[in-house]
């Protein structure tokens, strides 16, 4: 499922395409054993960050082919966006999702995708360091968790969340991970997308 103006492309093709950017982006989870009030289990703690520009979006940004590999560009980022070191996270190929191609104004863009499952005790040291980073209160607003649950009144949950207004293909990127790793059954993850249309 590709956002209107975004195309799948597979990484070594992407390669090719001449006069476009390349921004890797990662989402990083982990199981979390926890219940919300005791009882609505929480699944997973996933993150993801407001940015500068009052979207949502996950943790990353543009990488230089010139420098080195996507990855060795993500790392960089994520160094400071998040204040991590590559011993706290470090994003490799295995981590690689997926990557879509843009032509939509200002520039065209190749976003390529990474999701990476660490502990909830990482995952809760990767955003204990995002405060301390270079980008934090500048490019990054805050990190923050996204709600995977949905609430009894079938509103409240990730599709409110849902309802946010997300950078590029974001949400998109979002959905389908959640999807490809399993981390919601599809009839719970398409009523929630339907209810955050309804509001
Ligand atoms: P950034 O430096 O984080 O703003 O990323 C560079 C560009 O990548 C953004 O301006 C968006 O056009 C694009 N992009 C595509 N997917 C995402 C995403 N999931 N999160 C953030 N930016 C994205
Ligand atoms: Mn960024």
């Amino acid at each position: 499922m590709a956002e209107p103006g975004y195309r799948a492309v597979s990484r070594r093709d992407s390669r090719s395409l001449v006069g476009y950017k390349h921004a890797c982006h990662v989402m990083v989870y982990a199981p979390d054993p926890g219940k919300l009030f005791g009882k609505i289990p929480l699944r997973y703690a996933l993150l993801m960050q407001m940015r500068f520009d009052g979207k949502i979006g996950f943790p990353g940004g543009f990488v230089d082919l010139r420098d080195g590999t996507l990855e060795d560009g993500l790392n960089r980022e994520l160094s400071e966006e998040l204040g991590c070191d590559p011993k706290t996270l470090c994003i490799a190929e295995i981590d690689y999702a997926s990557s879509h191609a843009t032509e939509a104004l200002p520039q065209k863009v190749v976003a390529h995708f990474y999701t990476k499952k660490v502990s909830l005790e990482e995952l809760h040291k990767v955003e204990l360091r995002a405060v301390q980073a270079k980008d934090h209160g500048r490019e990054v607003m805050g990190i923050i968790r996204v709600p995977l649950y949905t609430l009894r009144d079938g509103f409240g949950g990730l599709p409110a969340f849902l309802t946010n207004t997300f950078i590029g293909n974001a949400k998109e990127q979002l959905v389908s991970a959640l999807r490809t790793l399993r981390l919601l059954n599809e009839a719970e993850l398409q009523a929630a997308v339907s209810a955050s249309r309804v509001g």
